[in-house]
C-alpha cells in the first residue's frame, strides 16, 4: 500500500511496435499516436497499461 507516486514511461505498442511516452496516472484513454490503438485506460489513479512497458522515464 502506500501513496505510489505518478510517473512517465515509455511504452511498446503491441500492434505497431511504436514506442512512446504516456503518463502512468491519465484521466482520459491514452492511444498510440501511429495506430489509434488504446495503450492506457484511466482508472481514477494508476492507469491500466495495456502495453509494453519498455523504460521508466521518472
Ligand atoms: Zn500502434
Amino acid at each position: 500500500m502506500g501513496i505510489k507516486k505518478s510517473r512517465f514511461i515509455r511504452v511498446k505498442c503491441p500492434d505497431c511496435e511504436n514506442t512512446q511516452p504516456i503518463f502512468d496516472h491519465p484521466s482520459t484513454v491514452v492511444k498510440c499516436l501511429v495506430c489509434g490503438r488504446t495503450l492506457v485506460e484511466p482508472t481514477g489513479g494508476e492507469g491500466r497499461i495495456k502495453a509494453e512497458i519498455v523504460e521508466i522515464l521518472e
